[in-house]
């Protein structure tokens, strides 16, 4: 029995002491928000780091996936994956579109491009896609046909902070990208988000309609939220990017090791990368077949009865909440892949303080059974 619980996660933090000065300054020139100096920096550090052209950062990633759908004008109906967290199709019901769900590829679990086509009709405004686990979703095809039925893409890229493939960051994709900072992700400013553009015009809008569609003093031109990021948490992040390769360098190794202990575990599966060059390991997941001696859930609460907390990301699907499940596209018999999928998956531990020793203990439990 472990003396303290493991979680899923742990949010990673700076040293307290080198946070302070941040705040001195904050305290000292009196600026807490509305594009402040944090704010400018941390934007421009995030370009560099990241590799894109334009962000835009938000009070949280949920905020800036209901924007990134209003700063395209997208109406109608949206194609989108049901292995995701909620806030995805979340997203669509704020802006009163539909959601429209497909199944997702059984190796990435990403949205299937090869199914899209079937569900695109004359209201179909977009695809909404999620870089599962951090793994980049099939962009090449995703893109060829929302080129040929003219369609947009937003990426909900909360998971894929830092994620590079052979062309470089996987945010460059589609028509925006969306970041989530929240505590739980690999880069974290207490809560944050932020939406990538691949140009100047397009990152005006964003910002106006994150500060509630105001240009100037005297005119709104939109409907906007308040969706800013005040100083206090784009100082944290700035100070965070210190620390970011260190963390990325340590949830490596995390991988490495549960990869090596758990390999040819009769029913047991770890996902495997979808082809990035740069991973984030964000999250482990391990599918738990019927080859396995006990089921998914029967493991889960033996992990939970040692005092280790794996969560079933993402179980249930999206469509199976009350307000998808009247939905067409949510019925079980559309998306075969990803209701077993979830049925399957369980996320261990995995952050960048994770000790050796819990890895360990956690394998041999899947081990022991
Ligand atoms: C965390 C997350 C979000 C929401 O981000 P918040 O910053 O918590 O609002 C959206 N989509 C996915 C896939 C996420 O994991």
């Amino acid at each position: 029995m472990n003396k303290k619980n493991i979680y899923v996660t742990q949010p990673s933090l700076p040293p307290l002491e080198e946070f302070i000065p941040y705040l001195q300054q904050i305290w000292d020139n009196k600026i807490l928000t509305n594009g402040g100096p944090f704010h400018q920096k941390l934007e421009d550090a995030l370009c560099e780091f990241l590799g894109v052209n334009y962000i835009s950062l938000f009070a949280n990633g949920t905020i800036a996936l209901v924007t990134a759908l209003q700063a395209l004008r997208i109406r109608g109906e949206v194609i989108t994956t049901p292995l995701s967290f909620v806030a995805t199709s979340h997203s669509l019901l704020w802006n009163d579109i539909k959601p429209v769900f497909v199944d997702i590829d059984p190796n990435t679990l990403n949205l299937d491009p090869s199914k899209i086509e079937a569900a695109i009709n004359p209201h179909t405004a977009a695809i909404m896609p999620v870089h599962c686990y951090g793994h980049p979703c099939d962009v090449d095809a995703i893109q060829k046909i929302a080129d040929n039925y003219g369609l947009r893409v937003i990426y909900d890229a909360a998971h894929a902070f830092g994620v590079e493939d052979a062309n470089g960051s996987v945010l460059n994709h589609g028509d925006l990208s969306v970041l989530s900072f929240h505590a739980t992700k690999v880069f974290n400013t207490f809560e944050g988000g932020a939406i990538v553009c691949p140009d100047a015009k397009t990152k005006v809008r964003i910002d106006q309609l994150k500060n509630f569609g105001h240009v100037g003093e005297v005119t709104v031109v939109a409907p906007g939220i308040n969706g800013k990021m005040s100083e206090f948490n784009a100082a944290l992040g700035l100070l965070q990017l210190n620390y970011i390769n260190q963390a990325l360098g340590a949830r490596k190794k995390i991988d490495i090791a549960y990869r090596e202990r758990l390999v040819g575990v009769k029913g047991i599966t770890c996902l495997g990368d979808s082809g990035e060059k740069v991973a984030n390991y964000s999250y482990f997941p391990i599918l738990v077949d019927i080859n396995y001696p006990i089921t998914r859930d029967e493991l889960y609460q033996k992990l939970k009865d040692a005092g280790i907390h794996p969560r079933r990301y993402f179980y249930p699907l999206i469509s199976e909440f009350p307000m998808y499940r009247g939905l067409s596209s949510a019925h079980k018999e559309n998306l075969p892949i990803a209701t077993d999928a979830a049925r399957k998956v369980l996320c261990l531990p995995i952050y960048p303080d994770l000790d050796m020793a819990i890895v360990d203990e956690i394998s041999s439990i899947i081990l022991a059974q």
